[in-house]
Parts: C-alpha cells; structure tokens; sequence
C-alpha cells in the first residue's frame, strides 16, 4: 500500500489482455481473521496475442497458498510471485486452460474498508476500483468481463445472512455449525463490481413489476431495529425502477435486486450488480432521526445506483480514465430524475450550487484534471466532482444541443449498440452522433480540456433597427497540465426580459448557430443579432445553468432588478439574486479588510424581503433565495488574499442590516410555516420547512436573542427543525445557556444513534471562531466518536477543515497543525479517506499571505514523510507543485 511513484498509469498504454476469462468461480471460507480464498478461473489465450506472453495478474497484499494450472500443482519454476503480481510462464500450446488459486486474507484487520473487510461483525467487500486484487490475483481491470459463480461458507450463528451478485442457486447446512450459499450471476462483469455480504441482518422486502411484465423481488438490509427507517428508501427504488423504464426505456434485469447498508464505507455507495452496498446514512430515515435533506440524497443516491445497472454495468468502461463514462452519465440520470420528483427548478438551483461549490474549485486549483483524464498515479483520487459533476453536467449540455428527443434516440443507440460492452467516451459520443447526425468533434473538448471557461457578455440596443447585439467571449484560464486553452463549443440559453418582465421573442437570430434561445458559442468571440426587438430588454444569460461556466456581464442594476424581480426561469432569477448578495457581501469584506465602516445596501434587503414574502413563489425556492452565500462562497468569489475573519464579520454585519430591515416577515415567517398535522418528507413541505428554518435564521439575527431558536428546538417534532435551531444556537449564540443545552439535549437524546451524532459532531466543528479546534480536539475524545468509522471522521474532522473557514484558518496556523497530524495517523488505517479529507486543504493559495505559509508550511510537513500512501502522496505533491 505504500507509495511505488513510478507506477503512474497513462490512457495512452491502454493495452488489452493477452487472455480471456471466460467465468470464475470462487470459494470464499469466511473466518474473522483468517478467510480463505479459492479461485478457479477458465481462460484463453486471446486470438493474435503472443504465444509466448505470460499471464500477469494483479494482486494487493496478498498471501498466496496454492496455485494450480488445469488441476495440476504449478512448479516454482513456472511463476513468480509477490504481493503485487502473480506472473506465469510456459502456458499451455492450445492458450485454453483453467487456473486454480488460493489465497488467505484477514478481513478483521482490513482498515482501508477496500476488498473483504469485517467491522462491526459484517462482511462486506468494496472492490471499485481496484480492490478484488485484495482478494485474489485477478485481471482487475473493468475491461475484463466474466461470468461469477460464488460460493459462501460461513459460521450459521453470526453468519445467518449469505449474500452476493446474480441469484441463489444453493443452499446448504454443512452440519458442523457452518453454512454454504452459492450465487450465481448469469450476466458477464468486471471484477469491481462483485460483491459479497455476510452476517447477522433484518430486512425489508418488496417486489417491482417490469414495464414487461417480469416479478423482481426487491430486499433492502440493515441492522436489526432498524428496518422502520429504510421504508424510504425502498419507496425511491420503486420510483427509480419506474421512472428509469418511463424516461429511458431501461427494465431491471435479474429476478432479485438487493441493497445492504453498512455502515464502515468510504463513499456513499456502490453498484454492485444486483446486490448494491450503501453507506447506511444513505438508506436509513424516518422524521426523528434524518433531515429533509437526508431524505432527498437517499432518493437521488439509491436511485443512482440503480441506475448503474444500464449505465456502469451493462455498458462498463474500458479502463478507469473513462469513468465519466458511467459516473457523469449517471449523475446526469440521477438530477433528471430528482428534478422529476420533486421541484425542477429548485433541484438545479442545488446542483449549481453544489457544483460552484466544489467542482469549480477544483477546477481552479493544483487538483484540476479534465473530465477524461490522461494519467493518474492513484484512481482511488480520481472519483471527484470534475469526473461526476461537470461529468454529468457535459452529458447535459449534449441534450440541449439535441434537444430531448436526439438525446434519447443517442442513448437507445448507445444502449443497443454497447450492451455488454467496455467502451470509451468516443463510443458514447459517436452514438449521439450516428443518431442524430450532429457534429461532436469541437463539443468532445469539454471532456479532455480541463478549467472552467468563462463568458464575458456585452449587449448593446439599437432602438432605431429594433436590435439587440451580444456580443460573447470566451476564455478558460491555464491549469497545472495546460498552459493554453482552446474556445469550447458552449450552449448558452438566453433570455430576454421586455419592460413587463414578459419575455420577449425575436424574429431572427444571426450571428451564430442557435436553436430556439439557445445560442451555440463555438468561437472566442461571437456577436449574435437578436432581430425584431421593440424595447430595451433585459438580457439574463445562463438561463437554467445551460453551461457549466463563469458569466462576467457588467450590467445595469437596473436590468438586475428587473430579473431577480420577475425572471421566469427561477434558475437564473434565483442566480441574480444571489449574485446581488455575494456582490455586497464581497464590499462589506473589503471594507473590513481595510477598517473602514461596513457598507450594506438597502436595495438588497427590500429585495430579500420582497422575496421571502412572495407567495407567488414555492417557499422552497424563497428560502434558497433568502439563505446567504456562506463565508466558503465569499471567498471563493475574492479568489486572491483572503482573510476568513473578515468575511465572517462582513458577513455578519450584511446578516444583521436584512435581519432588521425584515425583522417582522422573518419572525412571520417561522410561524406560518411551521408544519401542520404529521410530517412528510415531501418535496412541498421539506420547501415550507427549508423557508422557515431560513427565516428563522435572520429572525434571530434581528432579535439578538437566543429565544426564539431555542424554543423552536424544544417543540420541534422532527430532525430538520431540530437541527437547524440547534445551528442556530451553536453558530448565532455560541457560549450561551440555550446553545449549550440544546447541544447537550442533544447529545444525550440520540446517544445510541451514531448517524445521528453525526450532525452534532459537525454542529460543534463549525462553530465559527478559533476556540472551536480546542472542542474539536476534545470531541475526538467523545466516545461516539470513532476514527476508524468514515462518516465520523468526515462529520469531525471533515468538516472542521473544509466547512470552518475562522476555525480552521485561525490565525496562529494551529488548524494547520492539528489537521496534518490527523491525516499523518489516519493515513496508516485508511489511505483513500485521508487523501480524500487532504483536499480541503487545496486552496491554501487563495489566502493571505500569512496563512497561506502557515498551511504551505504542514502540508510539506506531511509531504517530507517517506512512508506516506500512493493516494496522499499523489494529492499533496499535486498541491505543492
Ligand atoms: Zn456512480
């Protein structure tokens, strides 16, 4: 596991396998800490490939105990062997032969939760992306398909439960205190998307009628007493399947679907064909114990997984720089479908957020890398937001150029034409070319150019020839791999707003290649004529985030108001009302910064106000709109030299001039929206709860007084008015009696509830301020926290770091210090989460010069170890380059 840095893997060398495997079948003995491992692989050679090649399989800390060729005992002459590779020799003349391996692992002392690991008395595996090579010597490699057939022996006692991929084909009671279950999976697949779950679990269980008529028995497991609180998430799986055949034409496959919550796991969850893993955050819900927001990540998240089957498992990538392939195309799949059930508007406004959150960041930073990579020395540090995100948002932007229905005849044919198969993003987007005949060469750049562009728009009206000229250009600024970037093909939807705020439509459009409102930039610059334009209108850009880019439009406040004011793309409205804000709050930091009187704008607040009281608009997206850009956002829009503490007092200042200048709406508002009858987790009431809660926010700020938060703690009925008035007294009134009784209320209510103490542990490691790491450094101490547990880690450590700019940054560097000894240890139990938490730091450039040496200076502290993971030493060498 330690770094091996020459090993750096390029998409150029992409090779296929000398041989052929036609099925493997495995034994697994499961033992706590000894587990043993039998392999029996039938192969040949692969017609052309040289007689003499030897086979290389690849392996990870394996222990070989035997190995034999077409049933013979394999002489040591004929292989080597370490833990990494298993190469052999002189095989037989005809290429056809079967391989018999066995290896030992202990999946007791498996603390990277990577190939066969036990906690908590459950054995599961994870093998994305390149774990099965942790139990046994494979072609581990996602161009390799097979058919697996598993068979499963284990004690019946703490084992009742034997599980993997495809259908149980036996059963048996070994009489000796242990059992055997045999799976089989009819369906050809790669090796990181096998699965195995043994233990002691309760279930729910359901069943789905195909669109063709075909039973599929659908069981989701979880730990005993907690099969009340994955009813949501089999009601999703329901939707998913549903919408999947509705929207795509995609029916299920096998005649068993099955979900497993853990809760050990590095990601949120995984594919594994016919037998999906979840992180268990992701599965378990009911109104005490999960937010609304949790209740939407476990729709969008088990409906992605689902989706996988068609796009991941059926089509499968050729080797990993194509992930996007299966995760950009999925998570394209998983925001239609949320958009579908619940608010389309309001779901986008999110998935912007998310993505000017996190990937453009990433874009922008040391860690920037095209959507289709070209080298990579760790995958692991490869499933980012730029691979899944902007990924999914390219996908997105192929069906606005093509519109809905070229979309879907694109992806029939890429269905049909790829089933089975391991491909490329050139098949992927030679399918919507064969189907439509459009031209996608220039569009393809979007997967190999890394950054994000960004748009700069000049209108000019002419009143006398009834035109509006936009003129656009576009620039996308250098990254680590590429000095110079070319012009993307950019569809850029537009609107334009007459003087009554209805939209005004043009007789013509030239310039450039548009359809409908969308304009296609493919140039650096372009002037596109809008003809038959009878007033100035406003011009909104963007409309809908149609692209994934910077807009730089120096505009008239004016035409601003008049789009925050009655845009009827709610995207791009919520989009000008927010930039607006970010606007003053960047001021109020400047001023600051350099001791001058903090400027607010009242034109700000009526507008905030106007909004919030607006009942034309759903409360949903009157609380995106009330809810101001965060201290993270504000820095990110200075960019350069910027100091947290004056953002946080900015902020407040801003925070505290619209609290009182709507002080009576906002106290208002807590009321009215407040839930009547039982909860739902409805998208329309989590809205009317996401409103008051944002409401509640500003009223509190307006009364100075920690009153209302506390009572609306006291008499909430559910998990998301509790934690957002728990978060109003932790982060509004830090130190006071109501803060602290709430969060030791808190604390002691869900004792027994980890996941739930999640949110009490990040509660605490955002508290703004510098005497926060003192807590936090305490609360490592907590017995619920655990450091080997992923979900505890991110909810302490994770989230002090990336989500604590005053706490984190504290002016002494002490953050700094704390963090890299965190991610020193932490690195020697488990590698992928440690190089995964390092990214938090990634923007240490941005800050102040003071700061910025201070984290320089830890980061090359870890950097100076010799001893650190492939995957961290891949992340930290990249930030400090
Ligand atoms: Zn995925």
């Amino acid at each position: 596991m330690r770094t091996d840095t020459n090993r750096t893997v390029y998409l150029k060398d992409y090779q296929p396998t000398d041989f052929i495997i036609e099925s493997i079948d495995l034994v697994f003995d499961l033992g706590e800490t000894l587990t043993t491992v039998g392999s029996e692989i039938r192969m040949h050679r692969r017609p052309g490939a040289d007689p003499a090649a030897p086979l290389v399989f690849a392996g990870d800390g394996l222990a070989l105990s035997g190995l034999a060729l077409d049933g013979k005992p394999l002489l040591p002459e004929r292989y080597d062997c370490d833990a990494s590779t298993l190469t052999i020799r002189d095989l037989p003349e005809d290429g056809s032969f079967t391989l018999t391996i066995k290896t030992r692992i202990n999946p007791s002392a498996n603390s990277e939760l990577l190939g066969l690991y036990r906690t908590s008395g459950i054995y599961s595996t994870q093998c994305e992306a390149e774990g099965f090579r942790r139990i046994t010597y494979f072609y581990d490699r996602p161009d390799v398909l097979a058919v697996y057939t598993v068979t499963i022996i284990a004690d019946k006692q703490s084992c009742p439960l034997l599980l993997s991929n495809g259908n149980l084909v036996e059963e048996q009671d070994l009489g000796d205190g242990r059992h055997m279950a045999k799976w089989h999976d009819p369906f050809k697949k790669p090796s990181y998307l096998f699965a195995l779950v043994a233990g002691d679990l309760t279930m729910i269980e359901d069943s789905f009628t195909t669109m063709s008529g075909r039973h599929v028995a659908l069981r989701i497991y979880v730990e005993h007493g907690k099969a009340a609180r994955a009813g949501y998430a089999m009601d999703s799986l329901k939707r998913a399947m549903k919408w999947d055949e509705e929207r795509f034409g995609r029916e299920y496959d096998l005649d068993i679907f099955m979900i497993v919550a853990v809760s050990d796991f590095n990601m949120g969850a995984m594919e594994n064909k016919g037998l999906n893993i979840f992180n268990d955050r992701l599965i378990l819900a009911d109104p005490e114990t999960a937010t609304d927001d949790d209740y939407a990540r476990i729709e969008a998240v088990v409906a992605h997984e689902y989706f996988h089957n068609w796009t991941g498992n059926r089509i499968t990538c050729r080797d990993w720089f194509q992930l996007s392939l299966k995760e950009g195309l999925t998570v394209y799949r998983e925001h239609e479908f949320s958009a579908d059930q619940r608010s389309r508007p309001v779901v986008r406004v999110d998935e912007v957020k998310f993505l000017r959150a996190h990937q453009f960041p990433e874009d922008g930073g040391p860690l920037a890398h095209p959507v289709r990579p070209t080298q990579y020395l760790e995958i692991d540090n490869f499933y980012t937001t730029t691979v899944y995100e902007k990924g999914s948002e390219v996908s997105r932007m192929i069906a606005t150029l093509l519109g809905p229905d070229g979309f879907r005849k694109g992806l029939d044919l890429f269905f049909e034409r790829h089933d089975g198969g391991a491909v490329t993003i050139e098949d992927y987007l030679k399918c919507f070319e064969d189907a439509t005949g459009h031209d996608l060469t220039h569009f393809a750049l979007w997967y190999h150019q890394a950054g994000t562009p960004v748009i700069s728009v000049a209108s000019f009206y002419d009143e006398r020839k009834q035109q509006l000229k936009l003129t656009l250009s576009q620039t996308t600024p250098p990254t680590p791999d590429e000095k110079i970037k070319k012009p993307l093909h950019i569809p850029l939807r537009v609107g334009l707003i007459g003087p009554n705020g209805a939209d005004m439509a043009p007789t013509a459009i030239t310039g450039g290649e548009s359809r409908k409102d969308v304009l296609e930039l493919t140039k650096d610059e372009q002037t596109f004529v809008f003809e038959g334009i009878g007033a100035r209108p406003a011009v909104s850009v963007n409309r809908d985030f149609s692209a994934p880019v910077k807009i730089r439009f120096d505009q008239s406040r004016e035409d601003r108001l008049r789009i925050a004011g009655a845009e009827r793309d709610l995207v791009a409205r919520w989009d000008t009302v927010n930039a607006l804000a970010l606007e003053v709050l960047v001021k109020a930091a400047e001023d600051v910064k350099a001791g001058r009187p903090v400027t607010t704008d009242p034109a700000l607040s009526d507008l905030l106000v106007a909004t919030a009281e607006d009942t034309a608009l759903e409360p949903a997206f009157r609380a995106l709109a009330l809810t101001l850009p965060g201290e993270l956002d504000i820095g990110r829009e200075i960019g350069a030299d910027i100091d947290p503490d004056a953002i946080h007092l900015a902020r407040n200042t801003v925070i505290e001039a619209i609290a009182e200048a709507g002080a009576d709406s906002f106290a208002q508002l807590t009321g009215d929206m407040a839930n009547g009858g039982a909860f739902s987790p409805d998208a329309q009431s989590a809205g009317r709860r996401a409103l008051r809660n944002a409401a509640l926010v500003l009223a509190a700020a307006a009364e100075k007084s920690p009153r209302r938060a506390s009572q609306a703690y006291e008499s909430a009925d559910n998990m998301t008015d509790m934690l957002a008035a728990m978060r109003v007294l932790a982060h509004q009134f830090a130190g006071s009696a109501e803060a602290e009784n709430a969060l030791a209320d808190f604390r002691r209510r869900f004792a027994g509830e980890p996941l739930v103490l999640d949110k009490w542990f990040s509660t605490l490691a955002t508290v703004p301020g510098e005497n926060t790491l003192e807590r936090v450094t305490k609360l490592m101490g907590d017995e619920a926290f655990d450091e080997g547990n992923p979900n505890r880690v991110r909810a302490l450590i994770g989230a002090f770091a990336s989500s604590n700019p005053t706490g984190f940054n504290r002016p002494d560097g002490a953050g700094y210090a704390f963090f890299a000894d965190f991610i020193l240890t932490s690195d020697k139990r488990n590698a992928t989460l440690t190089a995964r938490l390092m990214t938090a730091m990634r923007s240490f450039e941005a800050l102040e010069p003071s700061r910025r040496a201070l984290a320089r200076e830890q980061i090359e502290r870890i950097a100076a170890h010799d001893d650190l993971s492939r995957n961290l030493r891949d992340i930290v060498d990249r930030m400090l380059k």
